[in-house]
């Protein structure tokens, strides 16, 4: 079966198991090999086997993965890049010229915000931050003509906003522009922003898709095959692309996403409603609660609500500080994403470079990357690290 057809006949499961890649010809090998090559015997001058020339235009442990994540995305084409901002990146280079603009959101990534502000601006690609939960204060940033990309993030990080794809899509469209959905927190498991209306879905495949925080790496998906056309002309031309290796282990990762996606969200849940309990914790912040200002969007557009989630503690950063260097099965660390559970505080940590500027985070907020342990395990940790 095609890619294709995988994708049109497949639940979702299927399609992270066996899309992108047929039992190698020669040897049924049901995994693709690392296709530790550089370049490739030719038939002749042009004669081209498979269509691989050389490993930075292509390589075939790449395309089994880009093919699968495409399909989870339920896109035509997918792009693997070195990390997720080599994505970026390429895809902003791809896509827009200097003396254009950008929407991107007023709590974005903190290195998504620098590549913006200082890398990007000063090539000539102007940007302006907005709320990205209200479509309309999107809409107030948009400047018709000149606007090329809205870019949003869904759930932010560390706040866990939410931004309604749908709405952003009609007043991306209506200023002529593109609708570019950061999908990292969410995984294709739990939102599909292609089928939503989005033009383009970025990841940091270093998270939930590669699962196992032993790779950095990054990937696009579009519908559109122009769009597909421009990409794949910088992904070869800037060369930020995915080594074979690193393209093995993300694809490793995507045939578990569903499993581990479920284990991530069902631990979460059960973090949530210890924390709510908790007398040292003033706010808990979670999509899945009813409370939670982009809840019923996120109820509409994502299957689960993920398995990330912040609190504020009643102390201030030094309570916060003071649980973040005493909790022990929550390993202290950036990223996210991973097998196993991560604390952080984002004042400090992730979110340091923001310090001052309208993306400042609350000096009281920790933010967890809940794993997939034992939930006791993780409950009894932070009952321990809130004491
Ligand atoms: N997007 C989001 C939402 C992220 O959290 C990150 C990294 O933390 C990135 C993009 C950048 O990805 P990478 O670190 O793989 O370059």
């Amino acid at each position: 079966m095609s890619t294709q057809e995988h994708r049109n006949k497949s639940g979702f499961e299927t399609r992270a198991i066996h899309a992108g890649y047929e039992p190698d010809p020669t040897t049924g090998a049901v995994i693709p090999p690392i296709y530790a090559t550089s370049t490739y015997k030719q038939d002749g001058v042009g004669g081209l086997r498979g269509g691989y020339e050389y490993s930075r235009s292509a390589n075939p442990t790449r395309t089994a993965f880009e093919g699968a994540i495409a399909a989870l995305e339920e896109g035509e084409r997918g792009f693997a890049f070195a990390s997720g901002l080599a994505a970026e990146d390429t895809l902003i280079r791809a896509l827009c010229r200097p003396g254009q603009h950008a929407v991107i959101p007023d709590d974005a990534y903190g290195g998504t915000f620098r590549l913006f502000d200082k890398v990007e601006k000063v090539w000539g690609l102007d940007h302006s931050p907005a709320a990205v939960s209200d479509p309309e204060a999107v809409r107030a940033a948009v400047r018709p003509g000149e606007t090329k990309l809205v870019w949003v993030e869904t759930p932010t990080n560390p706040l866990l906003n939410i931004a309604d794809i749908e709405a952003l899509a009609s007043v991306a469209h209506e200023a002529g522009a593109l609708l570019v959905v950061d999908n990292t927190f969410a995984s294709p498991y739990l939102q599909q922003p292609l089928t939503l209306g989005a033009d383009v879905v970025v990841h940091s495949t270093t998270k939930y898709v590669g699962g196992h925080s032993d790779v950095v790496g990054g990937a696009l998906v579009v519908r559109d095959l122009e769009l597909a056309e421009q990409i794949t002309f910088h992904q070869n031309s800037m060369g930020a692309v995915a080594g074979p290796f690193d393209s093995f282990l993300a694809h490793r990762g995507l045939k578990t996403l569903a499993v581990r996606m479920d284990r991530h969200c069902d631990n979460a849940e059960r973090l949530v409603a210890f924390l709510q309990a908790h007398p040292a914790v003033s706010q808990v912040i979670y999509p899945g609660l009813p409370e939670h200002p982009g809840h019923d969007v996120a109820a509409r557009q994502m299957r689960r609500y993920g398995g990330m989630l912040s609190f504020r503690v009643a102390g201030g950063e030094a309570k916060a500080l003071d649980v973040c260097a005493r909790a022990e099965v929550f390993t202290l660390g950036e990223s996210l994403g991973g097998v196993e559970s991560l604390i952080e505080h984002p004042g400090r940590m992730t979110h340091a470079s923001v310090a001052g500027t309208e993306l400042e985070v609350p000096a009281d907020l920790i933010r967890l990357s809940v794993g997939i342990e034992s939930a006791e395990d993780l409950i009894a940790d932070l009952e321990r690290a809130l004491s």
